[in-house]
């Protein structure tokens, strides 16, 4: 695959909306730039598979894993003032939250935008100024100025996905590039190069890749996938937190320039299962990240399996 190809597909893919449960978007750009690749399937939740042609069954099976879906939110109700009450998906920090841009979908299935606002410290007493506001005080303004408005004119519905507003954009000069979902699109993307340079080989293993929903919410897509293509081998692709800035330079494993998974690199992940292998691994190199609970899709892997997926993370890292 070319670089501006790549290029190309992270950019569709990080602009898609698609937020856990609503991944339509992203799947249809993967549809777009990798069904010549192999067979596509998809099962009832939206996970999508993307099989090479060459597979033939009776050999070791490769699962190619990455996630489609990103964090962001959903309208829980609509307040009489006409803005919107609503509820995280996925792992935000509350501080995070407030300012972001982000586009709701209406019952049509466009998306509109709008801002999360808090109390304007105009407004705000002295206690309030510095503390983080609770999710259950913020609100999305879409303009709307009651709820009869919001229902009726916006045609904005109770269970709307709402996904955070940020065009992609990438600074040649500098190699550079700026947006949002990079966490696990650009996963998605290495998964469909791998393919692509995978293509014609002739291999003496099946590989199919699979891109999982859900994962921001507990990793329910590959909980299915895993056991839908069952492999002996998974090789994960996932987008792991930069730390460069905020690690002591000794601990730092993600780094910008210093070579990202997300780019040009390969992670790979011998394990059982594609979802245990996950799992594991996502326990070594971010071990106070909540988003990602240990699930019971893990409880059959054999400790020295873990054990050897978590050293050669980090030396890989
Ligand atoms: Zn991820």
């Amino acid at each position: 695959m070319e670089r501006k190809a790549l290029l190309k597909l992270a950019e569709e893919l990080s602009n898609a909306r698609g937020v856990s449960g609503f991944e339509d978007e992203v799947l249809a750009v993967l549809r777009r730039h990798g069904g010549h690749l192999g067979e596509l399937s998809e099962d009832s939740l939206r996970n999508l598979y993307l099989s090479r042609r060459e597979n033939r069954g009776g050999r070791p099976v490769v699962q190619l894993d990455a996630h489609s879906d990103e964090v962001g939110f959903m309208v829980r109700a609509v307040r009489p003032n006409g803005t919107l009450a609503f509820t995280p998906l996925g792992g935000w920090m509350p501080c995070n939250i407030p300012a972001h841009r982000v586009l709701v979908q209406t019952a049509e299935g466009d998306y509109i935008p709008g801002v999360v606002a808090s109390k304007p410290p105009h407004f705000a007493g002295t206690g309030e100024r510095n503390a983080v506001p609770a999710v259950e005080d913020m609100g999305i303004d879409i303009g709307a100025s009651s709820r009869e408005e919001v229902l009726r004119d916006f045609h904005i519905r109770i269970g709307a996905p709402v996904a955070p507003d940020a065009a992609f954009q990438y600074q040649e000069g500098r190699d550079l590039m700026i947006g949002k979902a990079f966490d696990c699109r650009l996963g998605c993307a290495a998964l469909v190069q791998t393919l692509d340079l995978l293509a014609g080989k002739d291999l003496a293993v099946d590989v199919t890749g699979a891109f999982a929903v859900q994962e921001e919410m507990g990793m329910r897509g590959a909980a299915v996938t895993a056991n839908r293509v069952k492999p002996d081998v998974a090789i994960v692709f996932e987008g792991c937190p930069a730390d460069d800035t905020v690690a002591e330079p000794w601990l730092v494993q993600t780094a910008i320039h210093k070579g990202h998974l997300v780019q040009h690199k390969i992670i790979v992940i011998a394990a059982v299962r594609a979802v245990n292998a996950a799992q594991h691994r996502k326990g070594a190199v971010r071990p106070e990240a909540g988003p990602h609970p240990i699930g019971k899709v893990q409880a059959d892997v054999e400790a020295p399996v873990a054990g050897k997926a978590h050293r050669g993370d980090l030396d890989i890292l």
